[in-house]
């Protein structure tokens, strides 16, 4: 009877954690819609109903001085760890797609194909502070190109504006808004010009979406945690976030589902840490987790002793406990 209400009580939380990294992957894909939709219709003059989703996007806010946008993602950050990742950021969805699309067929939650899973990898700590202060030194000295290269709105907002906006207007039969004197309104430039600034940021924007693809196809979410200036600094807080992903030594099989399903690459269970200032509160390993051992919580739980697992005692031979044999 206690193991009939346990095992109950384990597939009822479990259930609950898929239903909440099942919310996750609606809103990002929502606030990725509303972001396509709003820049294709309207490219520059983004529609009223796209407008927000802008309006709350990182370096856009701190490039045109929103310090409220930029104080409430601080303390979001703070409080709930890297949810921007996870939710508004257009490049960090199309990473998710294309890494989830590259890790086909799936089964019981996992890549069917053992080598597409995920692996923890160390962080490259000093990359990306240095980075980050090469990134800040061009946006204080107004030096745009760099920033506007690796910043991931801007990045997607290109692909939109020189592909997808133009590509409406001519089915459409409406009028293309897309040129480069929408910086300097009134300047009037010749159409010659307007066709190379405007196919070059093109292409530009196809070998910055191929690129990211790419990197998210072969490692998951290892452009967040090595190039993307926003991902840095929101990380350098998440650090210290109220609630973070813990592992609960009591209960931790070693069974490796979390890790080998951990985009962000930062579940160590070695020593049983997650990374939080590298983990982008996706919830893909809570929902992996059968034992309900990591958790999304605000107070921790590990012991001081890790090895003290009960590996043997709950499980048959795990990947971990094979290779201790070996
Ligand atoms: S780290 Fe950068 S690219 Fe990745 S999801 Fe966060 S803001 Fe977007
Ligand atoms: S029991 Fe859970 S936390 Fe432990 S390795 Fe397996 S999936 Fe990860
Ligand atoms: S630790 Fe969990 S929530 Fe964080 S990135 Fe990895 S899978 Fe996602």
């Amino acid at each position: 009877m206690f193991f009939c209400n346990f095992e109950h009580y384990m597939s009822t939380k479990l259930q609950m954690k898929k239903r909440v990294r099942l919310i996750r992957i609606l809103l990002s894909i929502g606030a990725l819609a509303l972001l396509t939709g709003g820049l294709t219709l309207g490219g520059m003059q983004i529609p009223l109903f796209a407008g927000w989703i802008v309006k709350v996007q990182l370096l856009p806010a701190v490039a045109s001085f929103s310090l409220l946008t930029f104080l409430l993602w601080l303390c979001a950050t703070l409080l709930f760890g890297r949810i921007y990742c996870s939710t508004v950021c257009p490049m960090g969805t199309v990473m998710d797609i294309a890494g989830r699309l590259s890790r086909l067929p799936v089964r019981d939650g996992l890549p069917a194909n053992e080598k597409r899973r995920y692996r923890y990898t160390h962080p490259q700590t000093s990359l990306r502070y240095i980075l980050l202060v090469g990134v800040l030194t061009c946006l204080i000295g107004g030096f745009m190109a760099i920033p506007s290269l690796i910043d991931p709105y801007t990045a997607y907002e290109r692909l939109c504006t020189t592909i997808l906006h133009p590509l409406w207007c001519s089915i459409s039969g409406s009028d293309t808004t897309v040129n480069p004197t929408a910086a300097t309104p009134g300047t009037i430039y010749p159409p010659l010009m307007i066709a190379m600034a405007t196919s070059a940021g093109a292409a530009v924007a196809v070998s910055t979406i191929l690129i990211v693809a790419w990197f998210a196809c072969r490692n998951g979410r290892v452009l967040c945690n090595t190039i993307c200036p926003v991902g840095t600094t929101l990380g350098m807080v998440s650090r210290y976030s109220v609630f973070q992903m813990d592992i609960d030594t009591d209960l931790c099989t070693q069974c490796r589902r979390c890790v080998d399903g951990c985009k962000g690459g930062c579940i160590n269970l070695d020593d049983h840490t997650v990374d939080s200032s590298r983990c982008v509160v996706c919830f893909d390993c809570t929902a992996l987790c059968r034992d309900n051992a990591i958790r999304y919580t605000a107070t921790r739980k590990q012991l001081s002793i890790p090895m003290m697992q009960r590996t043997e005692s709950k499980r048959p031979l795990g990947r971990a406990t094979a290779m201790t044999k070996n």
